[in-house]
């Protein structure tokens, strides 16, 4: 996919296309051709954005659930229309490679239709105040109202689908939403805004404006963008927190996600095949891809070279490949950084099992035994395809290492043992555990998100829906 400066692609302005004299470039990480050139927001273009969504909340708020839902279900039928175009644009903008760029765009569908289903049945409930003699005859009937405009913040590496994550609960309980995508990756972001502006929503309901970081503030501090629903990097993301603490905002942030291997697991083909893949995925650019790989002692010798084998099996190369499985990572600089890490970890006396190797913007599939507890590959975000692996000798001892972390997104577990499972969620300071598979396991509906430097609050449609709302209560007398 190849562009020039004289196809502009706009931005979306209160569901109206729009261009200004300033422009970008969105490059493609694999080969660094140019993909597009995105007209950015001026400061005005901004305002009148920002003015736009605040002036239809009530309206926004008012519009039937059937309406909201029809729309919702409207840009999934498109984007099931359009999926390959999606795909391959992911794919172009991110390096991701196009076999995981559709698994992006069929998770993207979902979420839209999910937000649907929860348009039609996010109500309210009913409490009895009579419980106490001075309140017989009152009723209180509980109702959710948004919160406002929301303010969505997205990362690069789901150019697609955290972006639907922003959106798609506002529109399914009413909010307007102004979103702005990362400058790498803004094209699918901008797709959505197309589709989007052929939906029936009051006009000024979604703005997708790809304004650049250094002017993304002046959203964060508007008062009239009370909901701040950021993912991201940490440094950014508590930044803004810190910025407006009086607003609403929800962080989901980054991790170095743990994966324990138990003794009793019966199947380590399938537990090496999984952690493999989602150590990979995505050049390991998942906030949720598998970092740390602790195993039991009595099967540490048996699951690594495994676990090896596997990794080394992964197709790396051009991601517009169906084959590949491991294209670049966004940018050279993140790729560099990978490298330098991996080999602070071998100066400080890490086994390279395999990988290791830079090439450009791609950095080849990593295995490290033995690295310190406190190398910078173990204590930081990685982000890149990296594993390391420890061997542990009690179940307690592998969570004291899952929990030995400044992170807490999700981590996984592979036992058939329910006791283990269940002290595994008791146990583990993460905000979801999955049990016989990696912490990268995510389904678009369940609620998703951290503790301690992963993050505050949760997404998933319902838990999103939630957080872009506030409880109001009314009480009926004489009832
Ligand atoms: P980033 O923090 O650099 O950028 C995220 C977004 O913030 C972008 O849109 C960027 O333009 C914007 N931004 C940058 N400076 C800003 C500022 N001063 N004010 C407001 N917005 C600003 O993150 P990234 O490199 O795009 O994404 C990678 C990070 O995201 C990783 O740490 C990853 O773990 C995390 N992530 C978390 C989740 C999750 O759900 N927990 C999911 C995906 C990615």
């Amino acid at each position: 996919m190849s562009a020039s400066s004289s196809d502009i692609v706009p931005f979306w302005l209160a569901g109206e296309a729009a261009t200004s004299d300033r422009t970008f470039e969105v490059h493609h990480p694999h080969d660094g051709s140019l993909v597009a050139v995105v007209a950015e927001p001026t400061p005005e273009q901004t305002e009148r954005a920002v003015a736009a969504a605040h002036a239809v909340r009530a309206t926004a708020a008012a519009t039937p659930a059937h309406v909201r839902a029809a729309a919702l279900n409207y840009v999934a039928d498109q984007l099931t229309a359009r999926s390959e175009e999606v795909a391959r644009l992911i794919t172009a903008e991110n390096g991701k490679p196009v076999k995981w760029a559709r698994l992006e765009v069929a998770r993207g569908i979902s979420t839209f239709r999910w937000a649907a289903e929860e348009a039609r049945r996010f109500s309210g409930e009913l409490q009895r105040l009579d419980t106490d003699p001075s309140a017989t005859g009152r009723i209180a009937v509980t109702r959710r109202f948004p919160r406002g405009a929301v303010l969505g913040i997205s990362p690069f590496n789901f150019p697609l689908n955290l972006v639907a994550h922003k959106i798609a609960p506002a529109i399914a309980v009413g909010a307007p939403i102004i979103l702005k995508p990362a400058p790498k990756t803004p094209l699918a972001a901008l797709l959505l805004g197309e589709i989007l502006a052929g939906t029936d929503l009051p006009a000024g309901s979604v703005s997708v404006l790809p304004v650049p970081n250094e002017r993304a503030g002046d959203l964060v501090a508007d008062p009239r963008l009370p909901v701040v629903s950021f993912t991201g990097s940490g440094p950014v993301g508590w930044s803004i927190k810190d910025a407006v603490p009086r607003k609403h905002v929800t962080l989901e942030l980054g991790g170095n996600a743990a994966v324990v291997v138990c003794s009793d697991y019966p199947d380590l083909d399938w537990a090496a095949t999984r952690i493999a893949t989602f150590s990979n995925y995505q050049g390991g650019q998942s906030c949720i891809a598998v970092q740390r790989v602790l195993v039991a002692r009595d099967r540490y010798h048996e699951f690594v070279p495994l676990l090896v084998d596997t990794v080394k099996a992964q197709v790396t190369g051009d991601p517009s490949d169906d084959k590949t499985d491991v294209g670049p990572l966004i940018d050279v600089a993140a790729a560099e950084r990978v490298e330098s890490w991996v080999d602070e970890a071998v100066g400080q006396g890490a086994e390279l099992l395999t990988g290791g190797v830079r090439d450009n913007a791609s950095y080849a599939p990593t295995v490290l035994a033995g690295v310190p507890a406190d190398a910078t590959v173990n204590r930081e975000e990685v982000f890149g395809p990296v594993l390391t692996v420890t061997p542990f000798d009690t179940v307690d001892d592998a969570f004291a290492l899952v929990n030995d972390s400044q992170f807490g997104l999700q981590a996984g577990v592979f036992t058939r043992d329910i006791q283990t499972a269940f002290a595994a969620q008791r146990v583990l300071e993460v905000g979801g555990v999955i049990v016989g598979d990696v912490p990268s396991y995510r389904a678009d509906q369940m609620p998703y998100g951290g503790v301690k430097a992963s993050g505050v609050g949760r997404e998933g449609l319902r838990s999103a829906m939630t957080d872009y709302t506030e409880e109001r209560v009314m009480v009926l007398t004489g009832v």
